[in-house]
């Protein structure tokens, strides 16, 4: 998580987004009638309107999908980049702008950047939206190991701070255990080495349109500690497994 954007679980939930409710009604194909401005006009069978709207775990928020880029993410979402502009969340950051001054860089990605959520729960609603904490990052790793792409890996993600983001991919870890020590499972740690070694399959050409200079390192493997000791993210238990996960990540690279 970035340091303006801990703490999703407090973030307060909106429980029935109206363009939920009405995709539902329409799915559920009863003959109901809304408008375009979500207004009901047929009165719903007794009972059907207290029944909550089917919720599809992968993409809680009925976000666009498509193809993943990471091939073994299970889903793309098109998530709204999450900066302070809400009302326009579909206005993609750049990577050609670094820092709180936004000067000029050359596009490029060369860190992989690791963060956990900071807590237990299921994070997919949070990061589906353009929240307030303004977190984007662009995977979503849940204990099972199951990886959903939230933005394009192209796609500058908002998770590790100015100085960083423009440069990076960045994933969001779901914890397995609270503090202090912030465990993740085994299958997730798989699953880092995995994400890393595909990306290093780039080195040298581009992903997503983006430059690539990446090669399987604790230079350019690193954790949003160590950009900033401001936090501890990614917790004790993900940053003592670093330099594992690297070691990993050669192994599962030699072997492609
Ligand atoms: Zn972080």
């Amino acid at each position: 998580m970035g340091g303006m954007e801990h703490s999703p679980a407090h973030e307060p939930s909106e429980p029935h987004p109206e363009h939920s409710r009405r995709r539902f009604l329409i799915a559920a194909g009863s003959g109901v009638v809304v408008t375009a401005a979500g207004m009901l006009l047929a009165t719903l069978p007794e009972g059907r309107d207290e029944t909550p709207p089917p919720v599809d775990p992968d993409n809680p928020r009925g976000l666009t999908e498509y193809e993943p880029v990471y091939e073994r993410a299970v889903k793309g979402l098109e998530a709204p980049l999450g900066f302070e502009d809400c009302a326009h969340p579909t206005v993609r950051s750049t990577r050609d702008t670094a820092g709180s001054d936004h000067h000029a860089v050359t596009p490029i990605i060369d860190r992989f950047v690791i963060h956990h959520t900071g807590t237990t729960a299921e994070q997919l609603n949070f990061l589906s939206r353009c929240n307030k904490r303004s977190s984007a990052p662009t995977f979503y790793l849940r204990h099972d190991g199951s990886v959903i792409e939230l933005i394009r890996p192209g796609a500058k993600p908002s998770s590790t701070g100015a100085d960083w983001n423009w440069r990076s991919l960045a994933v969001e870890t779901l914890d397995a255990t609270g503090a202090p020590d912030y465990t993740v499972t085994d299958a997730q740690l798989e699953e880092l080495a995995q994400m890393i070694a595909w990306l290093a399959t780039f080195d040298g050409r581009t992903l997503d349109g983006v430059p690539v200079s990446f090669t399987i390192d604790r230079d350019h493997v690193i954790s949003h500690r160590e950009t900033w000791s401001g936090t501890e993210c990614p917790g004790p238990y993900l940053q003592s497994r670093l330099d594992d996960i690297v070691a990993r990540a050669r192994v599962i690279f030699a072997a492609r």
